[in-house]
């Protein structure tokens, strides 16, 4: 038996949505990573297993394609190509979840739909400080996936039986990719219950494993032996180690979405490394991710300079100027830097 995590209120109000909702939305945040796409697809399954059959999943921006084998990946809708069809169904919905995300503004273009929307929304999510835009609001930071949540939920409302085999291997993909597969927040004893139960409904965790970190082109492996080779560089009075790409270095190298996923975390294998951070030029704009092992607050690095968040150990931000503009912006907060020990 779990302990309680998510209050008893929560889950009745939620249960009663759910029973009467008759169209369902689950959306979750821009990028969406193998948590955001774990925790939407499991509870996608788990709403068809319950007979609901109008449930949709709209993410803001395509997803990696490491993880478009996981069941019911080909149906979700991208917003970003058909903007009507995903704005259609977020205002028509009568249950709107609102997965691993805590602000409406990390929907991108989808905020403003969203927050209008009319139907019931109800946050699953694990980032700190919720905004206020949900009937019905579960966060919990202390849990170290919102795929775990989305168990716990199911759980709770007395349907773990309607977790089939497609529901478990969504949810564990989210909570081996949010926890580095079990490296780090990956100490609490019932993550491996809930494993238990996943194994027992019929997932392979060893494939999973297998078909999200080991599907690379031999490009990626070469871009990230340049990014190592050339481009490291280390602050050791800082303890710190920064890694940078330029649009025209992903471009030598055949660049894909997902491709430096994981890069950001290589040069904390150093032993005198404890915050490294990667710097990506991207189209749009320059995308900052920033890790660290032990008590650096990479969420309050990541919000006092680059308008970002996160969690204490992982977190990310944006920058709009230059790489080199992005590069100077992240030494100066480096040297002014000092944690705030409040919110660690
Ligand atoms: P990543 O470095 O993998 O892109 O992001 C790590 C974590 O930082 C994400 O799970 C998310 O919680 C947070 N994060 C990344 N980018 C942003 C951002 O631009 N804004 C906010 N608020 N959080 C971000
Ligand atoms: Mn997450």
């Amino acid at each position: 038996m779990l302990k309680k995590i998510i209050q008893e209120e929560h889950i009745q109000k939620s249960k009663k949505y759910v029973e009467k909702g008759d169209s369902f939305l689950i959306i979750t945040h821009i990028a969406p990573d193998g948590d955001a796409l774990g925790s939407s697809l499991g509870l996608f399954h788990f709403l068809n297993e319950y007979g609901k059959d109008k449930v949709s999943v709209v993410v803001p921006n395509s997803f990696p394609g490491y993880y478009k084998w996981m069941p019911g990946a080909k149906d979700i809708v991208i917003y970003e190509k058909y903007p009507e069809f995903a704005e259609q169904l977020i205002r028509e919905a009568d249950v709107i979840f609102c997965l691993d995300f805590n602000e409406p503004k990390r929907v991108g273009k989808l905020a403003g739909p969203l927050v209008a929307a009319e139907g019931r929304k109800i946050m699953i999510d694990h980032h700190l400080n919720p905004a206020d835009f949900c009937r019905v609001c579960m966060s919990y930071p202390e849990i170290s996936s919102t795929s775990e949540l989305i168990f716990r939920f199911i759980c709770r409302m007395g349907m773990y039986e309607l977790i089939n085999k497609a529901a478990a291997e969504c949810i564990y993909t989210g909570m081996m990719t949010d926890t580095g597969s079990f490296t780090y927040n990956s100490n609490q004893p019932e993550i491996y219950t809930i494993i238990g139960e996943l194994i027992k409904k019929g997932i392979d965790k060893d494939l999973i494993y297998r078909k999200v970190y080991q599907v690379y082109l031999e490009s990626r492996l070469r871009l990230m032996g340049y990014v190592l080779y050339e481009k490291m560089k280390l602050y050791p009075k800082k303890r710190t180690a920064l890694l940078t790409l330029s649009q025209e270095e992903l471009k030598r190298f055949h660049y894909m979405t997902g491709d430096t996923e994981g890069f950001v975390n290589l040069p904390l294998s150093i032993n005198s490394i404890e915050f490294a951070v990667f710097i990506r030029e991207d189209p749009d704009c320059v995308k900052l991710s920033f890790r660290s092992v032990g008590d650096f607050p990479c969420n309050e690095f990541a919000i006092r300079y680059f308008n970002g968040g996160g969690h204490k150990n992982a977190s990310g931000g944006e920058f709009y100027g230059s790489l080199p503009e992005a590069v100077a912006a992240f030494e100066k907060a480096l040297n002014a830097y000092s944690p705030d020990k409040r919110i660690i």
